[in-house]
């Protein structure tokens, strides 16, 4: 199962919750100041490449770049 981060709007903190592809929801309460919708989701490309089996690899993203315009920032 997938795990889905989320940041609040209000104090940043994350919360990071272990849901289903079909029903991943951010919570609806931040946990940290009690605020209401502020839960916002966000990636972390991390979580992908913890998904290989090694945690170093020769496929370095970097010189990927000249082949893909997805990287907007
Ligand atoms: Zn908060």
């Amino acid at each position: 199962m997938p795990i889905y981060e989320y940041e609040c709007e209000m104090c940043h903190a994350h919360v990071e919750l272990h849901q289903s592809v079909s029903e991943h929801t951010a919570p609806a309460v931040c946990p940290s100041c009690n605020c209401e919708h502020t839960m916002k989701r966000i990636f972390t490309p991390s979580a992908v490449i913890f998904k290989g089996n090694g945690y170093y690899s020769t496929d370095n993203p970097v010189a990927k770049n000249s082949n893909s315009d997805s990287h907007k920032e």
